[in-house]
């Protein structure tokens, strides 16, 4: 399999590339020259399987030539075997044909480990092969990082280097990073907000020079591998609602457009989706595209579901390079204006064509709250705030009562207690019996000033295993 840029003007990649490549070096995605398509007999056969088993199938076209079928095995039976549910990604119904696609069944609690815990044992299989370390450095806003250092903690050639903001992410959240030790394991808080931190990683991309000749790699939502190995859990839970030969709808709960992407490629591979729901908080800025063609700058909003807290949403070039026949001039063409404008529109046809799958809906903070009670006053049930505005949105923008609907639940409600005690439900929610004693646990963080030099000098000292580069 071959990747091509959604820009069109750099060199297309193979998977190990793709995998350790961030952006294309004209500043667009890879996405794969062509997407593979599985027909009804082909799905139906794999009713039944084990996650592990299905995720193999669905993701060998994805990495042939690459990866030995073997070794994938292997790896995918590793990735999927640290989920606490046998099930990997459960099922739970919540009212007539709506149900949970229960995501958080990893390690850190949220969907992100399904890609980030297979990112890391693909890296570490390929840097093997090659002889070669890598440095990962990544910013987050809490999830993303203590799924990235969960997924590579155990790999023997990575150095990875995550930066929060100090005293700006929840408790839980920062002993989910903290307290994972090893010496290839570092957690930077910075004195700073999250886009210092995002700022000093980009910078870091830029200019190289204290890595002394050692590759940096991202593990941000762009990463190819990432989006490829959420496209499994779609085929997981319409199976068992009984495509191929029913069709399914899914309500997503969407930041920066990977989950949701995921589910499109799902479609366009054979999966019978028939409605794509975009449920967004405040920062509505794809709910806007999808309801009136206006892809507009804003400025950013903190909510209840910080998770989905985006200003502009970094997989959506993806989307726009269907929608325009895959022209990467003309992708490259809308993308230099919005970067001009803040602003974005495209042409009437390509619009309709992304609204006959995709609808969209933003739901605010106080909205979020009412769902999680109303949901839990019905059933017991306890939904996060992010899956809350999934729930919602779906109930809101469903187009048929007689398809499935399923709503992913990207998080579980113990990370996010705030908007669990607004809802004002009383009972709070509890750790899991892995991450039970996670209060007790011995913590390892550095806090540096936000300053791009210290944060590089900090990396170079640390970077070969807690030693200097
Ligand atoms: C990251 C995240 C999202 C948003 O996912 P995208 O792929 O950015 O759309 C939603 N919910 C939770 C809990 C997350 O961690």
């Amino acid at each position: 399999m071959r990747y091509i840029s959604t820009r069109g003007q750099a060199p297309a990649l193979n998977f190990e590339d793709v995998l350790l490549a961030g952006l294309a070096s004209d500043g667009g995605l890879y996405v794969p020259e062509n997407l593979p398509r599985f027909t009804v007999e082909e799905i139906a056969s794999w009713a039944g399987l084990p996650y592990h088993e299905l995720a193999f199938r669905v993701m060998r076209p994805f990495v042939a030539g690459c990866i030995a079928d073997a070794d994938f095995k292997k790896i995918l039976e590793e990735t999927y075997g640290v989920f606490a549910h046998k099930a990997v990604a459960p099922l739970t119904q919540l009212g007539a044909n709506e149900w949970v696609l229960e995501l958080f069944q990893g390690p850190t609690l949220a969907f992100k480990d399904f890609a980030l815990q297979l990112l890391g044992r693909l890296l570490d299989h390929v840097l093997t092969r090659r002889g070669e370390r890598v440095v990962i450095m990544g910013a987050t806003s809490g999830d993303t990082g203590s799924a990235a250092i969960e997924g590579c903690k155990a790999c023997e050639n990575v150095d990875i280097f995550i930066m929060h903001p100090h005293n700006r992410v929840s408790e839980v959240q920062r002993r989910q990073m903290t307290t994972i030790l090893g010496d290839n394991i570092h957690n930077i808080a910075i004195e700073g907000n999250f886009d210092d931190c995002q700022e000093m990683v980009k910078a870091s991309f830029a200019d190289q020079g204290f890595l002394k000749g050692t590759r940096l790699v991202a593990v941000n939502s762009i990463n190819w591998a990432r989006i490829m190995a959420q496209i499994v859990y779609y085929f997981h839970a319409a199976l068992q609602l009984g495509a191929p030969y029913r069709s399914v709808a899914f309500s997503v709960p969407t930041g920066n457009f990977g989950d949701i992407f995921a589910g499109y490629l799902a479609r366009n591979m054979g999966l019978p989706v028939n409605q794509l729901i975009v449920a967004t908080n405040r920062n509505d800025i794809l709910h806007r595209f999808m309801s009136g063609n206006r892809y507009d700058k804003d400025t950013l909003h903190p909510s209840l579901s910080p998770s989905m807290d985006i200003m502009v949403s970094s997989n959506f070039e993806r989307l726009l390079f269907d929608l325009h026949g895959r022209n990467g001039a003309a992708v490259a063409a809308l993308m230099d204006s919005f970067k001009a404008t803040g602003r974005l529109a495209v042409e009437d046809d390509r619009w309709t064509e992304a609204r006959r799958l995709f609808d969209s809906l933003a739901v605010d903070d106080e909205s979020t709250c009412a769902t999680i009670a109303g949901v839990h006053g019905e059933t017991g049930y306890l939904l996060d705030p992010h899956t809350a505005i999934g729930v919602k949105a779906a109930r809101e923008c469903r187009r048929s009562l007689a398809l499935p609907m399923v709503v992913l639940g990207t998080a579980h409600p113990v990370k996010f207690p705030e908007a669990v005690e607004k809802a004002g439900i009383g009972a709070a929610p509890q750790l899991p019996a892995h991450l039970a004693d996670l209060f007790q646990r011995e913590e390892r963080c550095s806090v540096l000033p936000n300053d791009l030099k210290a944060v590089q000098d900090f990396v170079s000292r640390h970077g070969n295993r807690g030693k200097p580069l």
